[in-house]
């Protein structure tokens, strides 16, 4: 069994057509999928979803590529982090790849979701582009890590050097690999994903984006997440089935869900 442990499928790409993804989620043995929250006006849509699905769940945050939208509060994120269908923070953040100037209004949401975080006792997803010195300065600021007493969480999609996924191990943190690791041209990725210990590992499809290889071009859903953990195995030389158990492991340690029910 597979999670996908970050998704949109609540993105108008895919909840269209939500009867045959969670088809195709059955089809590869994908049992869970985590829907993550953009935005606030969206959240209702996240969490309907993991309200009518068991095997879907939610989270709840503002993600730093959304400038005009409303800004959450500590206290709102954790007022609806205590939904049990809400398993974690964000996705929150740094990206300096997308938007550029004065992103000082980023750096405050990003500590405001490290906050609720720590408030709320739930994991952070965090999305970092083109900013890791800033990310990793921040969240060792705002204590995001288990060593100074944070909650941690994953660091998703992860395309940052080994040096900065070590950092992020070191604050208790999981890194997760989408099918951009898949990719021809990610040799460098590829090899931090050789490097980072089962343990601290997590698989997602980040979907409708990026689809992995073979299916990469197509529309992206959380059935592909197989393809993910299936090159991952390849790459450390280790059993599919090993990979796949760590993975789902690892994701309901970091996200207190308890042993799973069967998928609907
Ligand atoms: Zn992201
Ligand atoms: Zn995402």
């Amino acid at each position: 069994m597979f999670i996908d442990s970050h998704c949109h499928i609540d993105f108008p790409e895919l909840a269209g057509r939500l009867p045959a993804i969670l088809q195709k989620m059955q089809d590869n043995q994908v049992s869970h999928a985590l829907c993550v929250s953009v935005t606030m006006p969206e959240f209702p849509q996240v969490l309907a979803l993991a309200e009518t699905h068991p095997n879907i769940y939610a989270s709840v945050g503002v993600h730093p590529d959304y400038e005009e939208t409303v800004e959450p509060t500590v206290d709102e994120l954790v007022a609806l982090a205590q939904h049990p269908r809400v398993i974690a923070i964000g996705e929150t953040g740094l990206d300096y790849y997308r938007l550029t100037g004065d992103l000082e209004w980023q750096r405050q949401r990003f500590r405001t979701h490290i906050r609720a975080s720590r408030a709320s006792g739930k994991p952070l997803i965090i999305h970092t582009r083109s900013a890791a010195d800033d990310t990793l300065r921040i969240m060792h600021e705002e204590k995001a890590g288990t060593d100074q007493g944070g909650v941690a969480g994953v660091m998703h999609c992860f395309t940052e050097s080994l040096a900065v996924a070590e950092a992020a191990m070191a604050m208790g943190f999981y890194i997760s690999f989408s099918g951009i690791v898949t990719f021809k041209n990610a040799k460098e990725l590829q090899a931090v994903a050789r490097a980072v210990p089962l343990d601290r590992m997590l698989i997602e499809t980040d979907s409708p984006y990026l689809a992995p290889v073979p299916m990469r071009g197509k529309t992206n859903e959380p059935g592909f997440v197989r393809h993910v953990c299936e090159f991952l195995a390849d790459l450390k030389g280790v059993p599919l089935a090993t990979l796949a158990h760590a993975t789902s492991d690892n994701f309901r340690t970091l996200f207190g869900v308890p042993e799973l029910a069967a998928a609907a």
